[in-house]
């Protein structure tokens, strides 16, 4: 992600626990650590991309450190939090594992724990993509973590804890990071459009609420890429898909619409005008996957509409319902895995839309 688009994330980090919403159950108990003073040596903050993470790792060095606490709340404003905040804390060390692979993260551990903090009390180590340092770094965190010195604190982040090494993670306390609904996303963003008095439509921000996936950074940073197209009028849904280069959803929805009909011909023809015009055949895979799952639980519960289509405009909801009742349960579940199917397959075909095609045609056969 380009650090262009990164300024309104940076901007509204929040600065301590009040502040960080979003993931009550992991901050209740890191709140509940530091006000007991049981505060582990190793952390394991695991979790989809953007979902705080980091910025919860960068509070709790803050609050352990701080020289003027308030309860288990950093005070924002002694000489530690504010090295902190300012990014100028030598004592506090972070490497990012995906970007910074080898010698440098090695050095980075071992300068970590080679003396006792400078300045703040404790030295703090966030390690980035943990699941990515090398075999080194790896080797050299571990000999750490046998022995570690009173003085250090590992926060070990990841979005794939599935890869870490089993003889690091249990050394760490674990907490899980879920994505962010939608909801609390568009609280978020609102308050910053007020602030940056960014004006757009609600059916836009919806949409692009849903384009980020549970990541606030990733909504934050689509954000920032729509602040040059800000003008008197309102950005609209059509805008931001446009300055996005997000698919239409009207598009998932009509070829829905012709899959529900089982006609063939028409299927094809859809696939070859809309290559024609250049559509991304994987992305919209992707949305069209994500359309017919709604579709799937609409068919089992049509009072399931809140929760499988939060942002959908009431244009599309109304479809979708009357799609829910065409479409054969038994079918809907095939075609899905087909199009899984394809959808995998569309990375390596040497002509992009043959998966599809291919998928859909299965799908009528009986
Ligand atoms: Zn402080």
């Amino acid at each position: 992600m380009s650090e262009n688009n990164l300024v309104l994330y940076r901007k509204y980090r929040p600065q301590s626990f009040k502040d960080f919403v979003g993931q009550e159950q992991v901050t209740k108990v890191i709140m509940n650590e530091i006000l007991t003073g049981s505060i582990s040596h190793a952390y394991l903050f695991s979790g989809h991309r953007g979902t705080g993470k980091t910025t919860m790792a960068r509070i709790f060095a803050k609050a352990i450190n701080c020289q003027n606490r308030k309860g288990a709340e950093p005070c924002n404003e002694c000489p530690s939090c504010r090295e902190i905040n300012e990014g100028r804390a030598i004592d506090l060390i972070e490497v990012d594992a995906a970007s910074n692979r080898g010698i440098d993260e090695v050095k980075a551990l071992r300068e970590g724990i080679r003396f006792a903090p400078t300045f703040l009390k404790y030295k703090v180590l966030i390690l980035d993509e943990a699941h990515q340092l090398s075999k080194d770094a790896t080797n050299a965190l571990l000999k750490i973590m046998e022995e570690p010195p009173s003085y250090v604190v590992f926060i070990l982040a990841t979005t794939e804890a599935n890869k870490m090494i089993p003889t690091i993670s249990s050394r760490c306390q674990k907490f899980n990071f879920h994505k962010l609904n939608h909801d609390f996303i568009a609280q978020k963003l609102n308050v910053i459009c007020k602030a940056e008095k960014i004006k757009i439509e609600k059916d836009a921000l919806d949409l692009l609420i849903s384009s980020a996936d549970g990541s606030l950074r990733d909504a934050e940073a689509k954000m920032n890429q729509l602040i040059n197209f800000v003008s008197d009028t309102a950005l609209t849904a059509g805008d931001v898909r446009e300055i996005l280069g997000l698919s239409d959803i009207n598009l998932a929805v009509e070829l829905t619409d012709i899959l529900a009909q089982k006609q063939k011909a028409k299927a094809m023809k859809f696939i070859s005008d809309n290559t024609e015009k250049g559509l991304d055949i994987a992305d919209f895979l992707g949305m069209t996957i994500d359309y017919l799952r709604k579709i799937m639980l609409l068919k089992i519960g049509t009072e399931l509409i809140d929760i499988a289509m939060p942002s959908e405009t009431n244009e599309v909801k109304e479809k979708a319902l009357k799609q829910a009742e065409v479409f054969e349960e038994k079918r809907l579940a095939k075609t899905l895995a087909l199009l899984m199917d394809a959808e995998n397959k569309t990375k390596y075909s040497s002509i992009p839309q043959l998966p599809l095609e291919l998928a859909i045609i299965e799908s009528f056969e009986d």
